[in-house]
């Protein structure tokens, strides 16, 4: 068993708020619209902040 870093567990919370915004909106036309659900904002807010510390942490680690 390898141990977990911080950047497989970031992975792994962006991956899960990924998957919870794509079955929300798949269920909520108010969430793909321009104005998300009270449920939905949440969701959506979380997957939008760990997509960018996920994307930040992959170009630090390409230069
Ligand atoms: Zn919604």
């Amino acid at each position: 068993m390898t141990a977990a870093r911080p950047a497989d567990d970031l992975f792994v919370r962006y991956m899960k708020a990924f998957k919870d915004s794509t079955e929300h909106t798949a269920t909520c036309p108010a969430c793909l619209g321009e104005t998300p659900c009270a449920e939905g904002a949440p969701i959506l807010d979380r997957f939008a902040k760990l997509q960018d510390a996920y994307r930040k942490h992959q170009s630090k680690q390409q230069r």
